[in-house]
């Protein structure tokens, strides 16, 4: 019986009961079996809101935990100078951030 529910671990099914150590979201079980520790995270996230710059932030709306998520106004691709094997550059029309590519060797 053992050995069955060792193969359930190593296919990832795991036993034991989850349990909520810290917010009420975030829940963690230790496998009965093979000790395993797992962790699921379940955030009842609320919408997206501009958070300044480009930054947008949600929150969960259960325990109020935070994500961020940027989401930039790129320009076109520009190449970074005038070398044969120069990276491309886009920079943000908002922040200013800019992003470049690897230089490509054509
Ligand atoms: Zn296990
Ligand atoms: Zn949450
Ligand atoms: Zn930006």
């Amino acid at each position: 019986m053992d050995v069955l529910r060792r193969i359930l671990c190593a296919m990832g099914r795991h036993s034991g009961e989850w349990s909520h150590p810290g917010s009420r979201c975030e829940m963690v079980r230790v496998c009965a079996v093979c000790g395993k520790t797992e962790e699921r995270g379940r955030h009842d996230w609320g919408a997206f809101a501009p958070a300044g710059g480009c930054d947008r932030v949600r929150h969960c709306l259960r325990c109020g935990a935070t994500d961020s998520w940027p989401e930039h106004d790129w320009g076109p691709w520009l190449y970074a100078n005038t070398e044969f094997n120069a990276p491309q550059v886009r920079t943000c029309r908002r922040c200013q951030i800019s992003e470049r590519t690897t230089p490509t060797y054509r």
